[in-house]
């Protein structure tokens, strides 16, 4: 398998350290509002990934993250320790505990990530299940001298860790223009591993710590617990594209700081959904969440197909128009599968075909381009249906549930199409076959489509 590693600029062939496990770990959510499809299309990526190792008999061992703590909100270009903790000023704006806000928030993100069909990782570990684990590590660095200390916060002195931001390009990594420069910060590219709680303040989230009551910086959590889980070198690690230039440069920092060793063998990252050709962000308030998609009427599995259909390392423009015709291609897929005999003997040569496509660094385009043409193709039906199931085991689109899935589109019959249907039915029952086909094709001329399937009939919309 070939995967694009961020570290080398290049494809590389996935060789893992320890065949046939593999460690990988994503970066999740900060759960102080809910998820929206832009991030959705990252975890969507890295579940693609997650099930094409599988495929290819991996032991994979998955972790994603869930921030729950601190994380403030300067923007990610070495600025995200200063200004205000999302988690506390969501729960001031909500009425609610900074506790509640993070349970709920964490449990609506577990809900859609179901309802996305993206398969569990091992473990959803939460920053603040491992506050020990963090401040054993920053003391790991202290112990190094790496760090050093002002009045707000223990520091990362990337000074002393002539390697960094081997992932990014530097000149990315300047002090924010919107927040305040912190100036007791030695160099703008240092980070805060501890933050103290603002003097005369009780936060609602806070913890003792070897320097003082308060809580960790965010990039902290993802060296703790990929490290704890994952050990200190694994393979794979997952994020959006803005990571790589902070995030996973100061992850890597101060992993390889403490344990001088490499930290990730391979970094993935995957590009943007873009809205009128700006990223898609909370911050912009341009953003879609998983709910508003449902609620527009769209079967989520639709938005997975309109991810699966671009390439993960290119942007992608989001539009309803896009999504509406992903929605049709699958239903026209579910149509096509519904009527399939019991799988026997599969498609060898499109399955290869599909694999090698899969593992050329993730290329679902031209997946899917390879299954619609198994579907054209003269194969028996049972074969197909033996080869698509085997190929939505990465899809993730439910194909097993086609029948199910085409009955529930049609939610509301108009009543002049219930009628027809009827006196179709009773013409049907009779061996009346002509009045009855006249009769499909005046259903037909409304925009439905007739199909007949062993003792039942289906009617869809036409696509
Ligand atoms: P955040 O909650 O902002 O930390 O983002 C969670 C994940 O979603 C990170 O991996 C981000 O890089 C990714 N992400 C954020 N915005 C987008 C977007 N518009 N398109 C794709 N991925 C995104
Ligand atoms: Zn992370």
């Amino acid at each position: 398998m070939r995967l694009y590693n961020t570290l080398s600029k290049k494809i590389e062939e996935f060789v893992p350290i320890h065949s046939p496990e593999v460690g990988m770990y994503t970066c999740g959510p900060t759960v102080y509002d809910f998820a929206h499809i832009g991030n959705f299309r990252t975890y969507t990526t890295a579940d693609i990934l997650f099930r094409v190792l599988l495929h290819n008999g991996y032991d994979v061992k998955y972790i994603m993250n869930i921030t729950d703590v601190g994380h403030l909100t300067g923007d990610n270009l070495g600025d995200a320790d200063t200004g205000e903790d999302r988690m506390e000023k969501s729960a001031k704006k909500e009425g609610k505990s900074a506790w509640d806000v993070a349970e709920f928030y964490t449990q609506t993100f577990i809900k859609d990530f179901e309802r996305l069909n993206l398969k569990k990782p091992l473990l959803f570990a939460k920053a603040t299940d491992h506050i020990k684990e963090q401040i054993d590590l920053i003391e790991r660095l202290e112990q190094k001298a790496f760090t050093y200390r002002t009045s707000d916060g223990i520091y990362f002195d990337t000074a002393k860790f002539p390697e960094y931001g081997k992932l990014s390009n530097l000149d990315q990594i300047k002090e924010g223009a919107r927040v305040e420069p912190n100036p007791e910060k030695k160099s703008p590219k240092d980070f805060a591993l501890w933050k103290f709680s603002p003097k005369g303040e009780t936060r609602q989230m806070e913890w003792e710590s070897p320097w003082g009551i308060g809580f960790p910086g965010w990039h902290i959590e993802c060296s703790a617990m990929s490290m704890k889980y994952l050990g200190e070198s694994f393979d794979i690690h997952v994020g959006g594209i803005d990571l790589a230039s902070t995030h996973h440069p100061n992850e890597t920092a101060q992993s390889e700081a403490a344990t001088g060793k490499q930290f990730v063998a391979y970094w993935v990252h995957g590009a943007f959904i873009l809205i009128d050709g700006k990223r898609m962000s909370k911050s912009l308030g341009n953003n879609y969440t998983v709910q508003d998609i449902v609620d527009r009427g769209h079967d989520l599995l639709a938005l997975r197909y309109l991810y699966l259909q671009t390439h993960y390392r290119q942007e992608m423009n989001f539009t309803w128009e896009a999504l509406q015709s992903a929605q049709q291609a699958l239903y026209r897929l579910y149509k096509d599968v519904a009527t399939f005999e019991e799988p026997k003997v599969g498609c060898a040569e499109y399955e290869k075909r599909f694999e090698d496509a899969l593992s050329d660094d993730l290329n679902t385009p031209q997946a899917l381009s390879i299954m619609w043409e198994m579907l054209k193709s003269d194969y028996p039906t049972s074969a197909k249906a033996r080869t698509i199931y085997k190929m939505d085991a990465i899809l993730g689109l439910d194909l097993q549930n086609s029948r199910t899935k085409i009955k529930e589109e049609i939610v509301v019959i108009p009543d002049d199409i219930k009628i027809l249907m009827e006196e179709r039915n009773a013409l049907r029952k009779e061996k009346r076959y002509e009045e009855a086909d006249k009769v499909r094709e005046q259903i037909e001329a409304k925009g439905y489509e007739v199909v007949d399937q062993n003792d039942t009939t289906i009617l869809l919309k036409a696509s």
